[in-house]
């Protein structure tokens, strides 16, 4: 019996993983495979074979330019070091990528056939193989084929470092949206400039035109890679606002090592405590989503203490220009009137004029007020915005939570600067 279970222990195991990733829009793939047609006639007289560029992390296989292969090889490179600082967990083995530009520059039988089909396709492929000794992985080896076009091979990289360095790649919501995240990210939270939304123009449109999918739809529906790109577009929104969002940030990362280590963790479990907050959160964010939105700038404050002001002292509160709607600490009641006084100066953009509360002629600047309260579903509702300004008094709209801002775009807080404290009263 003791040899038998000692000659388990040391059984290897291989598991296989193919990762088919739809990344392209209908509009772009359609060009891609006019693209290539088009090329056909002229592959003759420019006809760029496969040649193999190294890096430190890398190699790759393509039919690029030689510049536009070492540009790209110094894109995966950067990318590389900024997700496997943010995982924790240096990069193990070289990622082996093919990366085409134009499928009639590759001699046949040269790509694998999955990975020809999926690059014709306008998408990617990224196919593992993973040896266990028990939990313990012995080798792991996966390797990516993409398009040249729109991040692909950026995308699949990611897939490729969590199948070699963690021998998966986590649930198809926190997969995907992280791969898209590899190539929409330009630093990491910590270091340098936080992360602002910066993505491909058809998912900024995409995602400002559309009814937006549901946590519930995203997170636990039985969905598979490639599916669709319209469901990219919300796997990566959902992952973007979680890493960057400091009233998630903190457990979003355990919670994605835990998936990729087949932890007993999941979505439910790490935010079911805060799912309203969530919920509100997100499509708060989609509401106002836009090119340079920064998610720890319009954070919601959900810890502040809130209670009813006395008339006498009132309560007083300090609101930044660089932020979104923060808390002023006052409880407001339906149809009561509300006396306030604010002073300080600040701005809405590096060159502009500090200007008071009452912000400057185009509107930009001046002090807003809106009320947060709960409906019978005990979801979070917002007031209509109000203008408030410098001084004077105003009526609540409705029963709840006051949040002040100064106004200016959602997307271009973060040039702003000042502060100003504002006093309120009955
Ligand atoms: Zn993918």
């Amino acid at each position: 019996m003791n040899v038998i279970a000692g000659h388990k222990k040391t059984f290897l195991a291989t598991a296989f993983i193919i990762i088919l990733c739809l990344i392209a829009d209908p509009v772009n793939s359609l060009n891609a495979q006019g693209k290539r047609r088009g090329n056909k006639k002229a592959a003759s007289q420019e006809a760029q074979l496969p040649a193999d560029y190294r890096s430190k992390n890398f190699l790759i296989h393509t039919d690029l330019e030689p510049a536009d292969a070492k540009d790209l090889l110094e894109r995966l490179e950067k990318m590389l070091k900024i997700i496997s600082t943010y995982w924790g967990s240096p990069n193990r083995k070289v990622i082996e990528c093919y990366v085409v530009k134009d499928l009639s520059n590759w001699p046949r039988g040269s790509l694998h056939p999955s990975g020809a089909q999926s690059v014709a396709n306008g998408g990617g492929v990224t196919m593992g193989r993973t040896s266990y000794r028990g939990n313990q992985i012995v080798s792991a080896k996966a390797i990516v084929y993409a398009t040249a076009d729109r991040g692909t091979p950026q995308h699949e990289a990611v897939h490729a470092y969590c199948t070699q360095n963690f021998g998966r790649t986590g649930p198809v919501w926190y997969s995907e949206g992280m791969a898209e995240m590899g190539h929409n990210w330009k630093a990491l939270p910590k270091k340098g400039q936080p992360i602002a939304v910066d993505c491909p123009t058809y998912v900024l449109n995409y995602i400002k035109s559309s009814e937006p999918q549901s946590l519930n739809e995203i997170v636990n529906s039985k969905s598979i890679s490639g599916d669709s790109w319209q469901n990219y577009c919300w796997r990566w929104a959902l992952c973007h606002l979680l890493a960057t969002n400091p009233n998630y940030s903190p457990r979003f990362r355990p919670l994605g090592l835990g998936l990729l280590m087949k932890k007993p963790v999941s979505f439910n479990q790490t935010y079911g405590s805060m799912a309203r907050e969530i919920s509100f959160e997100y499509l708060f964010f989609l509401e106002h989503f836009d090119q340079g939105y920064r998610c720890d700038l319009c954070q919601w404050d959900w810890k502040t203490k809130y209670r009813k002001t006395n008339n006498v002292r009132g309560l007083l509160t300090k609101i930044e220009a660089s932020k979104g709607w923060q808390a002023s600490r006052t409880l407001v009641e339906q149809g009561q009137k509300y006396q306030f006084s604010v002073e300080g100066e600040w701005k809405t953009n590096r060159d502009a004029k500090p200007t008071s509360a009452i912000g400057s002629e185009d509107g930009l600047g001046m002090l807003v007020g809106i009320v947060l309260s709960e409906n019978d579903e005990g979801e979070y509702t917002l007031s209509d915005e109000f203008e408030l300004g410098e001084t004077g008094s105003f009526t609540a709209p409705v029963s709840g939570k006051l949040f002040l801002r100064c106004r200016d775009a959602w997307h271009e807080l973060a040039d702003n600067s000042g502060k100003v404290s504002v006093k309120i009263k009955q």
